[in-house]
């Protein structure tokens, strides 16, 4: 068998593979990536932020023409969904991106094999498909990404009881469509079928919404779903699901069966190490499954390198990114470093849930005095005109030093404005210091000054 010698051998390539490949071919290192899907960018750019992110801006496109434009004086009728129209273009968004990537291998030198990347010990990897070679290499990173967890007593079928895999490609509205698990996936993927006519049923284990998020920003929101159509049952313990000809019935305790026409089953997903030889290197997964690293994605075998979905953090696309740049420049230059106080978290929802830092309650948790300012978007000149007042901007400053701990917004574009507190923190601004930024008028943004006003008690808007 053929071997072929790089200074870095990336296995996977998602956003964290991918994007480390290209860093450090632009470092100066002579790297390959193996990626065994025939399309490059990861779940990221195949089957989740992307297609779904597409999804959820036609969806919200139809839903604004279906029943919100009345509001704003707009009559329209005759209505239509084109289902096939609008899965093609998040299909063909999805190809323009994975084909882009194979794009920027090509620009930076970057060589792809088509395959599983397999660990043999010794800086070697095997590259099962079917052109199997053996590659050599210093510095071998793990960027293998994750996959869908399932729950005891359901079996996927790849149709009817299915992943948000299936559910970015539904061939047709179901009539009632369950989704186990209100976390991000079940929120994302339940409102854009929600909105395309669908009844849906959000099933939660815990008694809440978006576990991880500020309570008060969470409860905020799931009010507002709830006015757009979403259900919930929280406190369910789902105990099966199956296929009953053309429908699915879903057990949980202490309660009725549900029948539905599909189950998205969405209850996190688990890092992706089967097959890949950590045995053959010595190295073992923590008990959740993931690679154990140091600080600068070390393992503890020297030379071999993990970071993004397959290791501890959130499971993020723009966490796995940083952490690919941080590693490879670690390797090259001494230095990298990923700050995880300042990793934004959106939720794609309508209004959006985006927040960076910490949360009322782990403040409280961590005994941390702080003082807290918030804005409601009613009250924001911007929200009115687009017709989203739904949701506020609460800041969290602390309590002696001023210094901003965490930044939470549940309103219109929130994903976007999360940018600017997420920035402000990397540069250790301060309540005031956003305060005392001048901010157009009028913009969604203006509620974040506010908000940091009213830190200090001296909101002037509201
Ligand atoms: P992955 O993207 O999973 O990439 C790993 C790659 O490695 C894959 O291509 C896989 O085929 C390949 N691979 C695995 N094993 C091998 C092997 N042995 N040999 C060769 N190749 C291998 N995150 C966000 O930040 N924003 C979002 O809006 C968002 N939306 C999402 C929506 C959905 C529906 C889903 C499922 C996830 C979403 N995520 C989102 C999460 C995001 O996709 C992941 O956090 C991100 O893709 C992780 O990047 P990664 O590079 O670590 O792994
Ligand atoms: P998640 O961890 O966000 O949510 C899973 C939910 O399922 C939780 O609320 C959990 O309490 C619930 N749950 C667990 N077991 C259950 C059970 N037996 N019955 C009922 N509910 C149960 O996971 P996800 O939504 O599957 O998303 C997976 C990952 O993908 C997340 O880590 C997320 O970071 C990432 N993702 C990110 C985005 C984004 O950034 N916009 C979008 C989609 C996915």
């Amino acid at each position: 068998m053929d071997t072929h010698t790089f200074d870095l051998v990336v296995i996977g390539a998602g956003p964290g593979g991918y994007i480390a490949a290209i860093r450090a071919a632009q470092l100066g290192l002579n790297v390959a990536c193996i990626e065994k899907e025939a399309a490059l960018g990861g779940t990221c750019l195949r089957v989740g932020c992307i297609p779904s992110k597409a999804l959820l801006e036609s969806s919200e496109r139809f839903a604004d023409v279906k029943h919100g434009l009345g509001t704003h004086g707009i009559k329209v009728q005759g209505v239509e969904l084109d289902l096939p129209a609008m899965l093609k273009r998040k299909d063909s968004i999805v190809r323009q991106l994975t084909n882009g990537v194979g794009g920027l291998f090509k620009k930076n030198g970057v060589t792809r094999y088509t395959g599983t990347g397999r660990l043999l010990g010794g800086g070697r990897v095997a590259v099962d498909g079917t052109q199997p070679v053996e590659l050599q290499a210093k510095h071998i990173l793990i960027a293998t990404g994750s996959q869908v967890a399932s729950l005891p007593g359901i079996t996927f079928d790849g149709d009817r009881i299915g992943t948000s895999t299936e559910a970015l490609a539904y061939p047709s509205v179901p009539g009632h469509l369950v989704v186990i698990g209100a976390g991000v996936i079940g929120l994302e993927l339940g409102s854009v079928w929600s909105r395309l006519g669908a009844k849906v049923t959000v099933l939660e284990y815990l008694d809440r919404i978006l576990p991880g998020t500020d309570t008060e920003i969470a409860t905020q929101a799931r009010k507002s779903f709830e006015k757009q159509g979403l259900v919930f049952q929280l406190g369910v313990r789902v105990t099966g699901a199956e296929v009953q000809g053309d429908q699915v019935v879903v057990t949980r305790d202490g309660g009725e069966p549900i029948t539905c026409d599909r189950v998205l089953v969405a209850v996190g997903r688990k890092p992706n190490t089967e097959g890949l030889g950590l045995d053959a290197v010595g190295l073992e997964t923590d008990k959740r499954g993931r690679i154990p690293v140091d600080a600068h994605f070390q393992t503890s075998v020297p030379g071999l390198y993990a970071i993004g979905d397959v290791i501890a953090g959130p499971m993020l696309a723009h966490k796995a990114e940083e952490e690919g740049v941080a590693c490879v420049e670690r390797i090259v230059t001494g230095y990298g470093h990923v700050n995880y106080d300042t990793i934004p978290n959106v939720v794609y929802t309508m209004p959006e849930v985006a927040s960076v830092g910490r949360t009322e309650e782990e403040l409280q948790a961590a005994g941390i005095p702080y003082r807290k300012g918030s804005f409601p978007f009613m009250a924001n000149g911007r929200a009115k005109a687009l017709a989203i007042t739904d949701g506020q901007v609460k800041i969290l400053a602390h309590a002696e030093t001023d210094r901003l701990l965490g930044v939470h917004i549940f309103g219109p574009w929130a994903g976007e404005l999360i940018a600017e507190a997420a920035a402000a923190m990397e540069f250790g601004a301060t309540a005031e210091d956003l305060a005392r930024t001048c901010h157009a008028h009028p913009t969604l943004s203006e509620a974040i000054k506010e908000a940091a006003l009213a830190v200090d008690g001296r909101t002037l808007n509201y």
